[in-house]
């Protein structure tokens, strides 16, 4: 047997280690520190979605076989000739947390840095852009400054918004395992019952999106009960008052907290006991937080309260972000977002678009932020956007208003897909171009605790299909940067992203890799996972970050921030009374072009079912497995009846993975409405107004 090659799992941000064979047979890397040898069902299942039958195998227009040459050059032709007729912002590029980071970087250089705009956003923008603007806004860079190793240290964990049995699955599993070993106390705050809260010492089944009126209270209770650690706040942190005030407005009493949240005020009074008392507490949160009308402002006030404990870096407690895909934090760390410059700049970070103009010799650079995800789609519809390349990702069926972005992608005047399979998204494309896949291209991805891994290939790409970076910079190239698109291996583009992270302390003190700008090619190859920081001259990769303060903001504190209290942007109403909750199964990842190839994957959930709890169904009519017929404001679908009595009433749940290829009556993105966070850009999904009938079954 030939020796395995060690590479990363392409799914969740917990970015698992792997041990793959070139014939598909694999298992987990006991020496990856994510995972220590675990992988849940979907990575064990990896092995048995390699086959090329359905893939992309060469380029094509309008439908026909062609050459790279033919296809590259009709790309770069149409992007020259929309911007030299309609400015930079006529065209845009929509990217992918499974791109791996040197895909990114040279995504963000070609757009930001030379075509000269800011249109590059990425389906992370529907995952975790609301921690990100979370981060920035306390910490002043986008900073995670936990490690997995928290959880088992701490003894409080408290899950907010994240079903972490199923979406983040070794992680869970180490989790439970300390709490076997020290027994952690674990709160579960999830409208939902879930797997995870079902082992939960506590859950608090609040009302959708009163996250901030939780967590206010329990500031303002902290401070009523002389638990803020004065010395710390004073020492590290600004804005304190500002953040009570607020606090003390949204949640003055636990009655009040009650009345926004639904909870009663005994269980949110045991909730701020064990948070008081316990030093070790961990705060996990994911995209029940993240995937809301006021996001970045939920993300903060669970911030304020680490900061006014000085619970932040120390070992067993902190906030943590945990990311729901493989490259999410790389995206980050090179601008993957429309509104973030490269090595954590920003445009409004004062000199910072200067210093990335002199590291990249730019001609070009983007003097301001892009469109985000939501209304990058809207500007193909309205005219705004006349080219685009979406990128490893299909947003016919995961963005919100999935109908009208199908509309935009028919109207697109010039749409190029780079993608594995044949998805929604691919049947608008003018150009498609067949991308290599997970165990077939080269690179680095980002997990959740800034632990940067390998993706190593073992097998061949099938037909002529390629890495996304080649394709980038070929492009490049072809606009006429020849020198600056002129790298000929991921290796290459890697020293760069890394030399720049350090360049004139272009990047937050908190994220530099400088000590990899000068790895040979040989010590990319052999790169063992590691986590930032590593600046130049560090032999120890990043640790813990702010438990002695150090924060990157111009005064090095953190800053708490107040977070006025407000709902969901759309609540029930007497057309649409139930409000619909969209988020993932265990065994399934995203729009399924992967999992959806494994028939043991779909045992676990064969049909796309919407769950109702008992009383919701009895009122409907509805039995366990017949039809129901949802509809919004933005559109309906036909799914079948689970009852789940883990189901609020007058909530539905509806899993997010089903398209087209799976189901005839269409994804659940056609019902999500388009709301966003103000701040983040970050779209609701998790609270839409629908109606349900039960129909009858045929
Ligand atoms: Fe892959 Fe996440 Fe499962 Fe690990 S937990 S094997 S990264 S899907």
């Amino acid at each position: 047997m030939t020796a395995a090659v060690r590479t990363t799992c392409p799914y969740c941000g917990v970015g698992c280690g792997v041990l793959a064979q070139p014939d598909g047979s694999l298992k987990g890397d006991p020496a990856h520190p994510a995972n220590k040898g675990r992988l849940c069902a979907k990575g064990a299942a990896l092995g048995e979605t390699l086959s090329d039958a359905g893939r992309l195998l060469h380029p094509g227009i309008a439908g026909a076989r062609t050459s790279w040459n033919t296809a590259l050059d009709l790309v770069a032709a149409r992007f020259r000739e929309t911007i030299a007729a309609h400015g930079p912002d006529s065209v845009a590029f929509y990217v992918s947390g499974q791109c791996l980071t040197e895909d990114y970087y040279v995504a963000n250089k070609l757009m930001k840095g030379f075509i000269g705009s800011g249109n590059i956003d990425t389906n992370s923008r529907l995952c975790m852009a609301s921690s990100v603007a979370g981060h920035t806004r306390a910490f002043g860079a986008d900073v995670v400054p936990g490690l997995y190793e928290d959880l088992e240290e701490a003894d409080l964990v408290i899950l907010v918004g994240s079903n972490l049995a199923w979406c983040h699955p070794v992680l869970h599993g180490r989790l439970q395992a300390a709490r076997g070993e020290r027994g952690t106390k674990l709160v579960v705050i999830d409208p939902r019952g879930t797997a995870t809260s079902a082992g939960a010492d506590l859950h608090l089944a609040l009302a959708p999106g009163s996250d901030v009126a939780l967590f206010a209270g329990l500031l303002a209770h902290l401070a009523g009960i002389g638990r803020v650690d004065q010395g710390w706040v004073a020492a590290h942190t600004t804005g304190i008052n500002e953040a009570l005030t607020a606090a003390r407005e949204t949640a003055p009493t636990l009655e009040r907290v009650a009345a926004l949240t639904g909870l009663s005020p005994e269980e949110i009074a045991r909730f701020y006991a064990m948070f008081a008392a316990t030093e070790r507490t961990v705060t996990v949160y994911s995209q029940g937080v993240n995937q809301s009308s006021a996001g970045t402002d939920k993300v903060n006030a669970i911030l304020n309260c680490h900061l006014a404990t000085g619970r932040i870096g120390r070992p067993g407690m902190g906030p943590f972000s945990v990311t729901g895909q493989p490259n999410a934090m790389g995206g980050r760390e090179v601008g993957g977002l429309a509104n973030q410059l490269a090595a954590h700049m920003r445009f409004d970070m004062p000199g910072a678009p200067d210093r990335l103009r002199r590291f990249w010799q730019a001609p070009n650079l983007a003097t301001r932020p892009g469109l985000k995800a939501v209304e990058l789609f809207e500007a193909v519809l309205d005219g705004r956007v006349k080219a685009l390349w979406i990128m490893a990702t299909n947003p016919a069926d995961s963005l919100p208003r999935a109908g009208r972005v199908r509309q935009a992608l028919a109207a697109c005047p010039f749409l190029v897909v780079s993608d594995c399979w044949e998805t929604d998204t691919t049947r608008h494309a003018d150009v498609i171009l067949p991308a290599a896949g997970w165990g077939e291209k080269s690179g680095t991805v980002t997990n959740s605790e800034r632990r940067i891994s390998r993706q190593r290939p073992f097998r061949a790409a099938p037909g002529e299909a390629r890495p996304d970076w080649w394709m980038l910079a070929e492009i490049g190239r072809r606009m006429g940067w020849a020198k600056d698109f002129a790298w000929e291996s991921p290796a290459a583009v890697f020293r760069e992203h890394a030399a720049l992270s350090g360049f004139e302390n272009g990047g937050s003190r908190s994220f530099d890799i400088g000590a990899m700008a000068m790895l040979s090619d040989e010590g990319y190859e052999a790169l063992a996972p590691f986590r930032w920081p590593l600046p130049a001259g560090a032999t120890e990769e990043g640790g813990r970050l702010f438990a002695a303060g150090g924060f990157p903001t111009p005064d090095g504190r953190a800053r708490l921030v107040p977070t006025p209290f407000r709902g969901p942007a759309a609540m029930p109403g007497a057309d649409y009374p139930l409000l619909l909750n969209t988020g993932r199964l265990r065994d399934q990842w995203h729009t399924m072009t992967r999992t959806g190839q494994v028939p043991r994957l779909s045992e676990h959930a064969p049909v796309p079912a919407a769950a109702l709890s008992p009383g919701d169904a009895e009122a409907l009519g509805a039995e366990a497995g017949g039809l129901l017929r949802l509809a919004s404001p933005h559109g309906e679908t036909v799914l079948r009846v689970a009852i789940d009595p883990g189901q609020r009433p007058g909530e539905v749940f509806v899993p997010m993975h089903w398209t087209d290829a799976f189901t005839s009556s269409g994804p659940v993105g056609r019902l999500v409405g388009a709301a966003v966070d103000p701040v983040s850009g970050q779209p609701e999904l998790k609270a839409t107004p629908v109606r349900a009938e039960a129909l009858p079954v045929r």
